[in-house]
């Protein structure tokens, strides 16, 4: 019987066999790679034993023609009931004076962890010549940084008056004519961000934990990050963890806690991928980051997500890439990325066997050389097929 996945007074999340699981389509390319995926995610279940009872919920461009809501109420309180869901792009209209859906949910949520891991599967094409040496997982904050949405438009009452406030309180000079945004970093957001990937990487045999900061030019937001995040080790994980510090970069038998300036990581995860294991990071040198390392293992079509709050057991796991309208409804684009992050929500909900068996039956897939157009110019010999056909060849071998 269908029943709703909760979270027991000790912080584990029950989920039963067949968990009442909300979803969100998604805008242009969404009604493509979503039954798709589908497909996919009930044939791995089924396999198990199990099965997941579907809920679909609006949001975008759907839910605005059926309600006039972007994000209706209803939308973010299954999420909320639920713990767990996923979905796929979502539009983000532009200059309409809504801010773009995906931040909405991820701030309403409090889903302070981007979890982006990015790894590259046997055959996929990559502009690298070593892509089987990236295996990384992004630990992006998610809830402060410059996404705080905290900015003054040029030349508004507003931004005068902060400009005015700054000149005052502490001798700022603002240029005329600025925009001005804000960028908080908190000790709280930022220990529960590092703490989880501290705890990921201990519970997934992980050998480090590198912490990527602008602390040299930014020293009271990024470098406090950072010296939070040490900090974090010493009063919480001393017994099982040791900051680079303090103990000259020889951890033993310790997980090792280091850190790198933003600018240098973007250099390194390409020339030497090996040195970064999980990353911990605040949240605008997450998204550049996640992105420029999904180029490294195939790119965008393939890349997946999770928004986690581990404390309240919530998780929205989503495509990371956007809507393509251009090939909206075409049966072309390639649904990875959302069967990935469905991988992600399978090992969250503790289904590991049948999160394993989709990447199995994905790397056959590929290996056969069965793939949609993204990959198919990339590669010779390929067999180009639709998205719902790249779907019915994972179901095959699975
Ligand atoms: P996009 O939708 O990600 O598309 C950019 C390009 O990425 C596509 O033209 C295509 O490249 C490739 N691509 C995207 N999805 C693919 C897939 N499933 N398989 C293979 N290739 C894929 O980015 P955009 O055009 O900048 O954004 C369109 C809309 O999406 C905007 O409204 C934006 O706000 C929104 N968006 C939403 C999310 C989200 O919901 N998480 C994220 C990003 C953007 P080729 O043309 O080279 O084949």
């Amino acid at each position: 019987m269908a029943q709703p996945i909760t979270m027991s007074p000790d912080g584990a999340l029950q989920v039963p066999d067949e968990p009442i699981i909300p979803f969100i389509e998604g805008d242009g390319t969404g009604v493509d790679i979503w039954p798709a995926a589908r497909l996919v995610f009930d044939a791995a279940a089924a396999k198990q034993g199990k099965k997941i009872a579907w809920k679909e919920v609006l949001a975008g461009e759907k839910a605005f023609k059926e309600t006039g809501d972007w994000l209706p109420d209803k939308t973010v309180e299954a999420f909320r009931e639920h713990l767990i869901g996923i979905k796929g792009p979502l539009t983000t209209p532009i200059g309409g004076g809504i801010r773009s859906l995906n931040v909405a949910l991820r701030l309403i949520l409090d889903l302070y962890v981007c979890l982006r891991p990015v790894r590259w599967f046997t055959g996929v094409p990559s502009p690298v010549r070593h892509p089987e040496k990236v295996d990384m997982v992004i630990f992006r904050e998610n809830t402060e940084d410059v996404y705080a949405g905290l900015e003054v438009q040029a030349g508004t009452p507003e931004a005068d008056r902060l400009s005015a406030f700054l000149h005052d309180e502490l001798g700022w000079e603002i240029r005329p004519q600025s925009g001005i945004g804000i960028k908080p970093i908190s000790e709280f957001g930022s220990k529960r961000l590092v703490r989880a990937a501290i705890e990921y990487a201990l519970s997934h045999e992980r050998e480090s934990v590198t912490l990527v900061h602008k602390g040299n030019i930014q020293k009271f937001t990024e470098g406090a990050f950072r010296n939070w995040g040490y900090d974090l080790v010493r009063d919480e994980f001393s017994d099982v963890a040791v900051g680079w510090d303090d103990c000259d970069g020889k951890p033993g038998s310790k997980l090792l806690v280091k850190d790198t300036i933003a600018d240098i990581t973007l250099q390194q995860v390409l020339t030497r991928p090996e040195d970064f294991d999980v990353i911990a990071t605040t949240n605008l040198n997450g998204d550049y980051l996640s992105d420029a390392l999904a180029a490294q293992v195939g790119g965008i079509g393939i890349a997946p997500g999770g928004n986690i709050n581990y404390v309240t057991g919530h998780g929205v796991f989503e495509a990371t890439h956007g809507t393509a309208p251009k090939y909206a409804g075409q049966d072309k684009v390639n649904p990875g990325s959302v069967i990935l992050s469905g991988v992600l929500m399978f090992e969250h909900l503790g289904w590991g066997d049948a999160a394993a068996d989709i990447v199995r039956a994905l790397e056959a897939t590929i290996a056969d050389k069965i793939v949609t157009y993204d990959f198919a110019r990339l590669m010779d010999g390929a067999t180009e097929v639709k998205c719902s056909e790249f779907a019915a060849a994972i179901v095959d071998r699975l």
